[in-house]
């Protein structure tokens, strides 16, 4: 139970890139980093505009001096403070990911970066090379894997209530750019803007989210061939994608699907993932976070609830309120940044986060590559490709 008493010595001194005002993902870091006092913000470089940045920064309580124009000033000028930053989240476009990520390590700071790390496996290679050698801590923010019920998924599936696994159906598909609303919207017009956002859309905006989840209930089965299909039904979106499907194939001998999408007309999310296994199934949808459906053939269908005394302990341990009471998407990421934190802390010390897992870098590197194949795929016409 978290009932936010310190689990570290010291909060850790943190700063943000991006995330500014009217930016879609950036009170999310702040409320999660900030939830349980791990970490305290006390400068940031948080716009692309530094003079909006700085009025923005001093209206979250940092001290003018440490609102820095951009991010290479704020690493340059807090290495000379004896009270400088010791961790950064990275929360702007994508096409500046690897570039920061790289700069933040270098200033020997932990980082904790948006989706997707970087464009390349070849760029998340390096980057987990830096992070190995200056012995750094890299956190992803795949938020929802913080979900509670998804820790329960896991341990059902590692302690075979499901059976053997033969199917995983995963699927992020929105309905809000069904129109070409990037005309007016700043937020989704870098995201269909290959330059900035990458070698895909969809497939890495949303699809990376599911995949993640799947790699977090099933550690032990790997991809080992996929097919993938996209399309861009906006036409001006072209060559990105605004709807893709991707088959898979596992080493077990699993198959799995993903579709992502974002003109998936009419639906809120639709961030879903069943587990299919010899015996039962277990069905988890982010919009209703949670409740896990499992469904053993032949009996009745079950709707597991977070905080329930049934649950495996692992699920409990970082219930906040007890069941009933629902809990939601802040309160994943605030379980993610604990754990960003308990390993930075550990880390400095010298040591490893040993009993819990967080998606870091090794996290961060499987998107990306998951992406670029999927990709490789849909471009030579949607054929099996060996998973590189
Ligand atoms: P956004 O366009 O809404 O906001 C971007 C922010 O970054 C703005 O404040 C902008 O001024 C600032 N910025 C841009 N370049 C900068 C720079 N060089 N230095 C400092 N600040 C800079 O974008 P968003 O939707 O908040 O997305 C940001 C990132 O977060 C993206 O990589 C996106 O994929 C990711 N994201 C992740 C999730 C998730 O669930 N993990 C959800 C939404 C967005």
């Amino acid at each position: 139970m978290i009932n936010g008493e310190k689990k570290l010595q010291n909060p850790i001194r943190w700063a943000m890139v991006g995330g500014g005002r009217g930016s879609q993902i950036g009170y999310v870091h702040r409320s999660a980093a900030l939830r349980d006092q791990n970490f305290q913000l006390v400068a940031g470089a948080f716009d692309i505009d530094p003079e909006r940045g700085k009025d923005f920064g001093m209206n979250v309580h940092v001290s003018p001096e440490r609102c820095y124009p951009d991010y290479k000033t704020m690493f340059e000028e807090e290495a000379k403070r004896e009270d400088g930053i010791q961790a950064v989240s990275i929360a702007t476009p994508n096409g500046t990911h690897y570039e920061i990520c790289r700069a933040a390590l270098n200033a020997g700071l932990h980082v904790i970066c948006e989706k997707p790390l970087c464009f390349t496996t070849e760029q998340a290679k390096e980057l987990e090379t830096l992070a190995k050698t200056k012995d750094r801590v890299v956190g992803i923010t795949y938020g929802y894997a913080g979900h509670q019920m998804i820790e329960q998924a896991r341990q059902m599936i590692e302690k075979g209530d499901l059976g053997e696994i033969r199917i995983v159906n995963m699927q992020f598909a929105h309905g809000f750019h069904s129109e070409a609303v990037e005309a007016d919207n700043p937020s989704t017009k870098w995201r269909v803007d290959p330059k900035i956002a990458g070698p895909s859309y969809v497939l890495g905006d949303l699809g990376t989210h599911p995949l993640y989840i799947s790699e977090v209930m099933l550690p032990n089965i790997k991809i080992k061939r996929l097919m993938c299909s996209r399309q861009s039904f906006v036409k001006s979106r072209s060559p990105l994608e605004d709807n893709a499907y991707t088959l898979m194939e596992y080493d077990n001998g699993a198959v799995g699907t993903l579709w992502s999408s974002c003109v998936n007309a009419g639906s809120m999310h639709g961030q879903k993932i069943r587990v299919i296994g010899s015996k039962a199934s277990i069905e988890w949808w982010d919009e209703h976070p949670n409740q896990l459906k499992y469904e053993v053939q032949g009996k009745p269908a079950q709707i597991l609830d977070r905080g329930m005394d049934y649950l495996y302990p692992e699920s409990l341990a970082e219930d906040r309120i007890s069941g009933g009471h629902s809990e939601g998407l802040f309160e994943a990421w605030s379980n993610l940044y604990t754990r960003f934190a308990m390993a930075m802390e550990a880390s400095d010390r010298g040591e490893k986060l040993n009993d819990c897992w967080y998606p870091g870098i090794e996290a961060g590197l499987e998107g990306v590559r998951w992406v670029e194949n999927c990709v490789r795929s849909a471009d030579n016409g949607a054929i099996w490709v060996e998973y590189q």
